[in-house]
């Protein structure tokens, strides 16, 4: 048995729809500019351009139900609601959940103006919210709508069809690009509406079949 020189951390997984088992996540893909409406919102070019990614440690992950400390150091926290495709065995579609990739927009906006690097805008303790994952075979997405409501407001809505980059394309860029393993999540991009959330508000994500995500900021 291998010997530690402290106890290490507890793997991070999340739940399985209809099943006691649980889901071990081992890294987390994000794709940025994936819906036409949200690239115009964020006054970028619409163009089915190169996709990009960038990446969540596991440990950034919040279950459904959980409460969320207000992150520090930003004035305008985003939230941008997402399909969130899990990566099983033989590199195959196990599942999708739903999830909130939150973003220090005032952080990511200053690292875009001095071609930095986005990790303190994305990659922040609390910053991946995800739902119970549904496995793939128990649902049908071709006409899923994706939706997020703050405080019981729709302010996110979108098809998941109008994705530019579609989940396969995705998977296949990851496969070959970067170290795509079972575990993986993909955060697939976000749809129109972005904003800012405060202290006491409530973000709950859907999408037609999947489980919600619902969390709160304290
Ligand atoms: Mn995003």
């Amino acid at each position: 048995m291998t010997e530690y020189v402290f106890p290490p951390h507890d793997p991070v997984s999340l739940p399985i729809h209809g099943s006691d088992a649980r889901f071990p996540v081992r890294r987390v893909y994000c794709i940025g500019k994936n819906y036409a409406d949200h690239v115009k919102e964020m006054g970028g070019d619409i163009g089915r351009s190169e996709p990009i990614f960038f990446t969540k440690a596991a440990e950034t992950i919040v279950q459904s139900g959980q409460d969320i400390p207000f992150p520090p150091n930003t004035t305008d926290l985003h939230y941008e609601v997402e399909l969130v495709v899990a990566i099983g065995p033989d590199l195959d579609v196990f599942g999708y959940g739903v999830g909130i990739d939150l973003t220090r927009r005032d952080l990511q906006s200053a690292a875009k103006k001095k071609g930095g690097p986005w990790a303190r805008a994305k990659n922040f303790n609390h910053s991946a919210p995800c739902s119970m994952l549904t496995p793939a075979a128990n649902v049908d997405l071709a006409k899923a709508r994706i939706v997020l409501r703050k405080n019981g407001d729709i302010v996110q809505h979108g098809a998941l069809s109008d994705m530019i980059w579609g989940i396969d394309e995705i998977i296949e860029r990851l496969r070959t690009d970067m170290d795509l393993q079972p575990g993986d999540l993909i955060y697939t991009g976000t749809p129109a509406g972005v904003g800012p959330v405060r202290v006491g508000d409530e973000l709950s994500g859907g999408v037609e079949g999947l489980q919600r995500i619902t969390v709160r900021f304290v």
